[in-house]
């Protein structure tokens, strides 16, 4: 049970001071479906605003955020034949003047606001324009009432679409008179020796600072809050790993009957990597102790054909297998590669996922319970409670990172002492490996299977797309399959799949008859159907929001169109352009932009032109991670962390986790003078799953 301590926290934000239903509505664009208090504050800024500036106009320097005392002096409205032209307004305070630009505004609202003779404080931006001071869209206009209340310095939030920096701050104000006072749960030598406030100051000091450096990245207030985050990971997954430590292992060791079989039903060589990964974890498949590994590999690196390898040994030693993917494409697509080959080695496979239902369902749980089934594949569905089987023994989780610990708990429950195989197509730093799974056995699959040719990568402006489309006529002479993925316009499922749907429409016109489309509100048997007609030619061009983001395999595409690339982040771009380059044909990737690009995002598509390497990849990704301009934070391809960003925090990261194994080592099960408090910890970072481990002693 969560400690009543932290309700507060824990409750919706429409129970702020000033917030409802509605006010509430935008938040959730920004802060997830059901945002609460706890997510507005951690919701952190990612700079300030200075209003400490008080010049006179005749001493005000552009370039910086003034706050000026001024009169309304003249209005000048847009004129009659120029609609769209800004209204302007000159002020000043008798040393000089300052015209207020107004673009698109409501002139009596504008007029209200600054009504001529009226006095007033105006904060903003300064600059020169036409060798005249100005100041576009003033972020304060306040009359000397709304003075006292106009802070001196302003945190500035990052922000999404439909939702503004007032709203937020004031959602975080509100947030911040609702921190309670916690028992420290901190060592205090360590608050002590590194000056850090308490969590409540800490909070309390970015969402409402008095000085500048109160929220700079160096303050001791950020470096608390990274360190609280990065202590409760550490010590969830300590717990997490001595719970599968304690309960002892069992050893699957095979005698190579069925993987002999596979290995000649195979196509091709495994590559180096490939041989190595699968000898690593049939090794520890043979180990009485658990197993915990995690497998990584680059986008079509081959990852599935290790792990079905892999789930051949403990059928030889008897037992079942169970392979989880995050989406349902992704279920059936793992089960095609696997079919065949299971087949020639008579393994029996069977899917389980929402889809398959009534008399199917129930066959297909009698066969698993039974032990009928020697490999069971599927989604989330696997661990839902009617799946029993005869004896699991192993369980490979595909794309762990879109499932929670606790998820990875209850398909390792299912079995006696099931040895886990985490797979992920994100390749993962080091130093994240370690954030995210802890001190797992790692393998890497480091080459690509022979034969792979590079992707030919282009960055093209929206302006341009016509061209594009004329490139993709010549293209589909030739025999092309082409993907093209949609913007991400939100978060929402729904406005994706208008966006993509209206694409589907534009190329239909230009492509009759060839183009399919697939998003994520199409159901199961649908988005089927429509990716089948794609892998067999029937139809040439599929349109797609990222539902084909992972492991979708049709080695005939061999061009991807990304639109509004500039919108994805590194990782997940890489991951689409793996769709393709898969086959025997030159493949091209066009990754376009809707100008002005951004710096960062010029950077990232820059990145991607240079390089195909997923490792190198990661590391930049986690770079520029760091320079913002992210729009959400759900669209990263890493795991993140809320509070701590690993690049500026990272050297507080291995004293998180020396100081976990020491807590632990000392305090098994937290039932020391600290430990009330730890536990709270874990509970205001969401580590319930962990929190719960240590009641169950
Ligand atoms: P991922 O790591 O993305 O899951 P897959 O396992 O889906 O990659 O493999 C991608 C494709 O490469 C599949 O069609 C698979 O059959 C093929 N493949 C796997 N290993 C090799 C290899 N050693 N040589 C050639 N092709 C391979
Ligand atoms: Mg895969």
């Amino acid at each position: 049970m969560r400690p009543p301590a932290l309700n507060p926290l824990f409750s919706p934000v429409e129970t702020l001071q000033g917030f409802g239903e509605k006010s509430a509505l935008p938040l959730k664009r920004l802060l997830g479906d059901e945002p609460r208090v706890l997510d507005v504050l951690f919701h952190l800024p990612s700079g300030i605003v200075d209003r400490r500036m008080r010049p006179k106009i005749a001493d005000a320097v552009p370039g910086g955020t003034v706050t000026l005392e001024v009169t309304v002096e003249e209005i000048h409205a847009p004129p009659r034949n120029r609609p769209k032209a800004p209204t302007r307004i000159v002020v000043t305070d008798g040393t000089g003047w300052v015209t207020l630009v107004f673009f698109g505004a409501n002139k009596n609202y504008v007029e209200r606001q600054l009504p001529i003779g009226a006095k007033r404080w105006i904060s903003g931006r300064l600059e020169q324009y036409d060798g005249m001071l100005q100041m576009v869209h003033p972020e304060r206009i306040v009359d000397e009432a709304g003075l006292s209340k106009l802070p001196l310095v302003e945190p500035v939030y990052p922000l999404t679409e439909g939702v503004t920096q007032g709203l937020i701050s004031r959602a975080a104000r509100a947030a911040a008179e609702r921190i309670p006072d916690l028992a420290e749960w901190q060592d205090p030598s360590v608050v002590a020796g590194r000056g850090w406030p308490r969590f409540r100051e800490a909070l309390r000091h970015l969402h409402l600072p008095l000085q500048p450096e109160d929220a700079a990245p160096e303050s001791p207030s950020r470096h608390r809050l990274a360190y609280d985050e990065l202590l409760s990971g550490q010590l969830a997954l300590g717990l997490v790993r001595r719970h599968m430590r304690h309960q002892h292992g069992r050893s699957s060791a095979g005698d190579g009957r069925i993987v002999t079989k596979l290995e000649a039903a195979l196509p091709f060589a495994l590559t180096g990597s490939q041989v190595r990964a699968v000898h690593d974890i049939r090794g520890d498949l043979a180990k009485p102790e658990r197993m915990l590994r995690l497998l990584q590999g680059d986008v079509g690196s081959g990852k599935t054909v290790v792990a079905l390898l892999a789930m051949a040994t403990v059928v030889e030693a008897g037992r079942q297998a169970a392979m989880m993917a995050p989406t349902e494409i992704l279920a059936r697509q793992h089960l095609k590669t696997i079919k065949p080959l299971a087949e020639a080695a008579g393994l029996r496979v069977a899917i389980l996922t929402a889809r398959e239902k009534g008399r199917e369902r129930e066959a297909i749980l009698a066969n698993v319970a039974a032990g009928d089934v020697d490999i069971l594949v599927g989604t989330h569905a696997l661990f839902q409670e009617i799946v029993a089987f005869k004896d699991l023994a192993f369980a490979v989780v595909d794309e762990q990172h879109r499932f929670g610990v606790h998820q990875r708990l209850a398909l390792a429950a299912k079995g006696e002492a099931v040895d886990v195989l985490v797979m992920t197509a994100t390749p993962i730093p080091r130093t994240l490996v370690l954030t995210y799974f802890g001190d797992m056995e790692v393998s890497a699959l480091h080459e690509k299977p022979a034969g792979r040719k590079p992707i030919d990568t282009r960055v093209v402006s929206s302006e341009r797309v016509d061209e594009v489309i004329a490139g993709l006529h010549r293209a589909l002479e030739t025999g092309s399959r082409v993907y093209w993925v949609c913007p991400l316009v939100s978060e929402s499922d729904l406005v994706d799949a208008a966006a993509a749907e209206e694409r589907y429409i534009q190329l239909s016109m230009e492509f009759p008859g060839q183009v399919a489309l697939v998003h994520g509100k199409m159901r199961g048997a649908e988005k089927d159907s429509v990716m089948a007609g794609f892998a067999s030619g029937q139809t040439r061009i599929l349109v797609a929001t990222t539902v084909i983001e992972v492991g979708v395999d049709v080695p005939e595409a061999n061009i991807m169109v990304i639109e509004h690339a500039e919108r994805f982040g590194l990782a997940q771009l890489h991951q689409l352009r793996g769709r393709v380059g898969r086959g025997d044909a030159k493949s091209t990737c066009v990754l376009v932009y809707k100008p002005p690009l951004g710096e960062t995002a010029e950077k990232r598509l820059k990145i991607l032109r240079e390089t195909e390497d997923g490792f190198r990849i990661a590391e930049e990704d986690l770079r520029l991670r760091g320079e913002g301009e992210v729009l959400g934070t759900r669209q990263s391809g890493l795991p993140g962390t809320r509070l701590a960003n690993v690049e500026i925090y990272g050297e507080l990261l291995e004293t998180a986790r020396k100081e976990a194994v020491m807590l632990l080592d000392r305090d098994p099960h937290l039932t020391g003078p600290r430990g009330p408090a730890l536990r709270t910890l874990l509970y205001l970072f969401e580590r319930e799953e962990a929190a719960r481990l240590l009641s169950a002693g």
